[in-house]
């Protein structure tokens, strides 16, 4: 069984195997399509219910649904967003570049990568990349 090795300064767990990451990320990916599919069919069945009641609803209600609908769509961008992230996690998995910082040579701290199994950048890269858009706005 292949071992990937993350950021040694984490003494907590160095070490994952790469069928426990698969399983954390297979497993999330199941469950964000699920989500993903859900709020589908909400906004399809809406965009129905609205077309037919459309003389029915108050203004109100109308703009309350507007604004559902948005939250929705935003919703399943985020979360369709998040599908292309643990796919290329996967993929990095494949290919046995999970856990390996896109913007240097150096490995992912281990408790970043448990908190956000699709990170793609270390801690140190994630803040300057953070602080660099923020000085660009
Ligand atoms: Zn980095």
């Amino acid at each position: 069984m292949r071992l990937i090795s993350f950021s040694r300064r984490d003494s907590t767990q160095a070490t994952f195997t790469e069928a426990a990451v698969r399983e954390v990320l297979t497993r999330e990916l199941d469950d964000v399509l699920k989500r993903v599919r859900r709020l589908d069919a909400a906004l399809r069945s809406e965009a129905t219910a609205s077309v037919a009641g459309a003389t029915a609803a108050d203004v109100f209600e109308q703009a309350q649904s507007v604004a559902m609908r948005e939250a929705r769509r935003v919703s399943v961008q985020r979360l369709t967003d998040r599908v292309r992230r643990l796919r290329a996690a996967l993929a990095r998995l494949d290919d046995g570049r999970y856990g390996q910082c896109d913007q240097r040579d150096a490995p992912i701290e281990a408790r970043r990568l448990r908190a956000l199994p699709d990170a793609t950048t270390c801690v140190r890269c994630q803040h300057a990349g953070e602080l660099d858009r923020r000085m660009r706005r």
